[in-house]
C-alpha cells in the first residue's frame, strides 16, 4: 500500500483521482485550500480510514515529517479562466512558490511527483495538433499568462529539480477536461452551457463559436495520470487529452439538444487570447502509457448533464 498525497484533491479532477486511488487500496493525502475546490466533492471520502484531508495553501510550506510519502499528484492551482484570472498573482505564486514547496516536499520524502501541466502551455497554438515537441506560442503579458506562463515555468522547475537533485518528476499535459465535480459558477464552457441549458437560458457562445477545443471525459483523463505516475523510466511531457476536436458552437448545439432544452444561442464577446485551436496529438501516450480516451464526447456529457441536474 503506497502513501499518495494529492494537493488540489478537493477540486474537480483532484476529488475523482482521490476516489480512484483509495478504490486501488492507497492511503491517500488531500492537500487543498477550498479555494475552488469543496469539501462537497470529497465528503463521501471523509469516513474512509485510509483518507486525511488537510486545509493548507501550497504557497506556504509543507512537511509532513510524521508519515512518508510514496507519491506526489500536484493539481493545486485554479483552472478556469474566470478562477485563475481572479487573484492572478496568487495563481502565479501557486505554480512557483507552490511548485518549489511541494518539490521541497517530494525531494525530502524522496517520492515520485506528478505535475498536472496544461494544453495552455502551447497558448494560442501554429502547429495543429500540438505535438509535445511544439514549443508554443504564449503572450507572456495577456490575461491568461499568469496560469500559461506559470504553468510553462513550473514544468521548468520541475526539470530543474529532476536534474539537480534527482526527483523522480511526471508531467502531464492535460486538455480540456469535463464531467461530474465541476462547479456550476466556474465559467468553463462545458458547465456554463449545461447549466445555461437545463435553466433554458441563452447560451453565452464566446465570438464566433468556430474557435475549437477537444474534451476529454474525467474518467479518461484520471487513467491517464495514473498510468503516467505508475509508467518507469519516462518523465514526459506528455499529452493528456482526446483528439475529437470541436468548435465551440457545435458543443453549444450538442449540449442544446442532449439537454432537451429551449435555450437559444447568443453570441459574446471572444475574451483576450482565447485560443483558436486546441486538438492534442496522443500517439506519445498511446505509446508510453498505453492510454487513450475510452468515453465517447456524447457519453461524457449526458452523465455530466445528470450530474448538473441533481444539484441545480
Ligand atoms: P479545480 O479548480 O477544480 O481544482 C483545483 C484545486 O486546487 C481546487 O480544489 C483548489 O481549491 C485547489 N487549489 C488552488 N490553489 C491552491 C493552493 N494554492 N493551495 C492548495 N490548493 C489549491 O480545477 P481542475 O479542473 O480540477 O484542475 C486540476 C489541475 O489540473 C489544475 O492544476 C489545472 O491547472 C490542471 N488542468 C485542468 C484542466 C481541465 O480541463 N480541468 C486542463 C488542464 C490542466
Ligand atoms: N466559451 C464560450 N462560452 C462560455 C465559456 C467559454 O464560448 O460561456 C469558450 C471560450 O471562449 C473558449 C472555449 O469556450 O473558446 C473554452 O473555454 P474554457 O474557459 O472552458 O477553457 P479554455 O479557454 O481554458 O480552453
Amino acid at each position: 500500500m503506497k502513501t499518495v498525497l494529492v494537493t488540489g484533491g478537493a477540486g474537480f479532477i483532484g476529488s475523482h483521482l482521490c476516489k480512484f486511488l483509495l478504490e486501488k487500496n492507497e492511503k491517500v493525502i488531500c492537500v487543498d485550500n477550498l479555494f475552488t475546490g469543496r469539501k462537497e466533492n470529497i465528503q463521501e471520502l471523509m469516513n474512509i480510514p485510509n483518507f486525511r484531508f488537510i486545509e493548507h495553501d501550497i504557497i506556504d510550506p509543507l512537511y509532513l515529517d510524521d508519515i512518508k510519502i510514496d507519491q506526489i499528484y500536484n493539481l493545486a492551482c485554479p483552472a478556469s479562466p474566470v478562477h485563475y484570472q481572479f487573484n492572478p498573482i496568487r495563481t502565479v505564486k501557486a505554480n512557483t512558490l507552490g511548485v518549489i514547496n511541494i518539490l521541497g516536499l517530494a525531494k525530502r520524502h524522496r517520492a515520485r511527483i506528478l505535475q498536472a501541466s496544461t494544453s495552455e502551455v502551447y497558448g494560442d497554438p501554429i502547429e495543429h495538433p500540438q505535438k509535445e515537441s511544439y514549443r508554443g506560442s504564449v503572450n507572456c503579458i495577456g490575461k491568461r499568462s499568469c496560469y500559461d506562463e506559470g504553468k510553462r515555468v513550473a514544468e521548468t522547475l520541475f526539470f530543474d529539480y529532476h536534474r539537480e537533485h534527482n526527483v523522480d518528476i511526471r508531467i502531464a499535459r492535460i486538455f480540456n477536461t469535463f464531467g461530474p465535480n465541476m462547479t456550476k459558477n466556474d465559467g468553463r464552457v462545458i458547465s456554463n452551457f449545461i447549466v445555461q441549458a437545463l435553466n433554458n437560458e441563452d447560451i453565452t457562445v464566446y465570438g464566433t463559436g468556430k474557435q475549437t477545443r477537444s474534451f476529454c471525459y474525467v474518467d479518461d483523463t484520471m487513467r491517464g495520470l495514473y498510468n503516467l505516475m505508475n509508467t518507469e523510466n519516462f518523465t514526459g511531457p506528455v499529452n493528456i487529452g482526446n483528439p475529437r476536436e470541436s468548435c465551440v458552437l457545435e458543443i453549444a448545439e450538442l449540449i442544446v439538444k442532449l439537454s432537451n432544452s429551449n435555450s437559444k444561442i447568443k453570441f459574446d464577446p471572444l475574451p483576450p487570447d482565447d485560443p483558436k485551436q486546441r486538438n492534442p496529438d496522443i500517439s506519445l501516450a498511446r505509446e508510453k502509457l498505453n492510454w487513450e480516451p475510452k468515453i465517447k464526447l456524447e457519453d461524457g456529457l449526458k452523465d455530466t448533464i445528470e450530474y448538473f441536474r441533481k444539484i441545480i
